[in-house]
């Protein structure tokens, strides 16, 4: 039996932090890239204007005239817009910066915070994992995957100031989960961009576990700079250099993923 049959919706996660240049899109491509391997179907959404997340999938950015902004504007369907990353096997709902338009244009729509679940909805069979790659702020493109989404997976790095974000960053959690949806899970905290030789990091990293427990990831992801390179070259890390230290992590990150949320680990056929 697969688990579409188990469950006929996907599982939503949103990737997110307030933070900028924390690690969020690498962990979306790579997250992604890493599930299909384990022979998941995965739609990753791009919910960023900057469409990090669609280039670093192999998709050019410009190309993508039908993208997220139509569909969240309801203009067009998730089927007419989303592509397929040929590199990371896995599809796409790709952004670029006509979804910086999209703030505006939504604010006078009615359940505006609710466009992307209902447009999320039409597809949501297809897949096993949806994951969003969120921009670095609390703003209504945020608030639609937050108010779509089963779980959250936050990246972090273990730097002197990030505890103080995460709680910020957990009590908007909680304001959302009490406003806007009541199955919005924060999945775990996964550390990246780590470097095991830099005592700072070790300590944030312990308090971490002593504040949030279970929550935090077992798996860690080292600062690789294979993981930097490969989306010039369009691919996921794991796809790039499979056999990078930071291919490894994000590979048994997604099994770790998996394994949290009850969920089958399948090997793909190559
Ligand atoms: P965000 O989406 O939160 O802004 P990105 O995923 O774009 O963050 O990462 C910011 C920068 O850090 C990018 O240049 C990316 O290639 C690099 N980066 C991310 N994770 C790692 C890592 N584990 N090791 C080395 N570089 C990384
Ligand atoms: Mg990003």
């Amino acid at each position: 039996m697969t688990t579409a049959s188990q469950n006929p919706s996907a599982r939503v996660f949103c990737v997110a932090n307030q933070k900028g240049g924390v690690g969020k899109t690498t962990t979306a491509i790579n997250l992604a890239a890493a599930l299909s391997i384990y022979g998941q179907r995965v739609l990753l959404v791009d919910l960023d204007p900057q469409g990090n997340a669609t280039m670093g999938s192999g998709i050019d950015k410009n190309l993508a005239t039908v993208n997220l902004y139509q569909v969240l504007i309801g203009e067009a369907r998730v089927a007419d817009a989303r592509l397929r990353s040929e590199t990371g096997r896995y599809d796409v709902l790709p952004s670029n910066r006509d979804l910086s338009g999209a703030e505006i244009d939504l604010v006078g729509m009615e359940n505006r915070e609710m466009q992307l679940k209902s447009a999320l909805a039409q597809v949501s069979d297809e897949y096993d994992f949806i994951l969003i790659d969120c921009p670095p702020t609390l703003s209504l493109l945020t608030l639609n995957g937050l108010a779509c989404a089963h779980g959250v997976v936050i990246p972090m790095q273990c730097e002197y100031f990030a505890l103080e974000g995460l709680s910020d960053l957990v009590n908007s959690i909680k304001r959302i989960y009490r406003n806007l949806n009541t199955s919005l899970e924060l999945i775990g905290l996964l550390r990246v961009m780590f470097d095991q030789r830099v005592t700072l990091q070790q300590q944030v990293s312990e308090q971490l576990i002593s504040h949030f427990g279970d929550k935090v990831f077992k798996t860690v992801i080292p600062r690789n700079v294979r993981l930097a390179e490969a989306p010039s070259h369009g691919m996921p890390g794991v796809v790039y250099d499979k056999s990078s230290r930071g291919a490894k992590a994000y590979l048994q990150f997604g099994e770790e993923l998996i394994r949290r949320v009850g969920g089958r680990v399948r090997r793909r056929a190559a």
